[in-house]
């Protein structure tokens, strides 16, 4: 995958590909504007605070999520995972479906692109707590669906990740409150599918 290299020894926000309003009604402009603008800034000005004398200075970020322990993981994990999750999305679309060698490998492996959905929506729905579920590939292009706790990735398990819904509350509380089974339902009508068939052709 891509390295983000931090610049001038500090990672930065990323900007996001959309306007703050454009997901809307599946996530409001308010929920994304505390999720990107707060939430994940938070996390930056942590691992910035904590990288001098971690020994990892200067690694890409993919690196530091890799090999770093504690607090430097936990906040670095949650950027790439922001990253990954905010950069997968565009405005609502009716019937959205991935195509190509990418949606022919979901069939492969999960039955058909409505079997995925549900089996990955449970993976969401049943993670207790707070963290992430994911789409990813392995070395050899199989798709596998994860639980990730917390601010976990995949790629400390070798895999490559693709998609990926975050089921922290603070990804969906303020337009669905408890009710994290319809947000995930909802994102299906906002994943970027080209997004997700590039990071898969990578
Ligand atoms: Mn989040």
């Amino acid at each position: 995958m891509k390295q983000t290299m931090p610049v001038d020894g500090k990672f930065e926000l990323m900007a996001l590909p959309y306007a703050p309003d454009a997901l809307e009604p599946v996530i409001s402009a308010e929920t994304l504007g505390f999720h990107h603008g707060k939430h994940l800034l938070t996390y930056v000005n942590n691992l910035n605070a904590a990288l001098p004398g971690s020994g990892l200075e200067g690694k890409s970020l993919e690196d530091v999520v890799l090999q770093a322990t504690g607090g430097v993981l936990n906040n670095a994990g949650q950027i790439l995972n922001h990253n990954l999750y905010f950069s997968q999305f565009m405005a609502p679309k009716a019937d959205n479906a991935p195509s190509g060698r990418l949606a022919e490998a979901i069939n492969a492996e999960f039955g058909s692109f409505e079997d995925f959905k549900e089996i990955f929506a449970k993976a969401g729905a049943t993670l207790f707590g707070s963290g992430w579920a994911w789409l990813s590939a392995d070395a050899e292009g199989n798709l596998k669906i994860t639980q990730e706790p917390n601010a976990s990735n995949p790629i400390r398990n070798g895999l490559r990740p693709l998609m990926t819904m975050d089921v922290w509350e603070h990804a969906y509380y303020l337009d669905y409150q408890n009710r994290r089974p319809d947000h995930l339902a909802a994102l299906w009508q906002i994943i970027n599918w080209d997004v997700v068939a590039a990071r898969y052709e990578e």
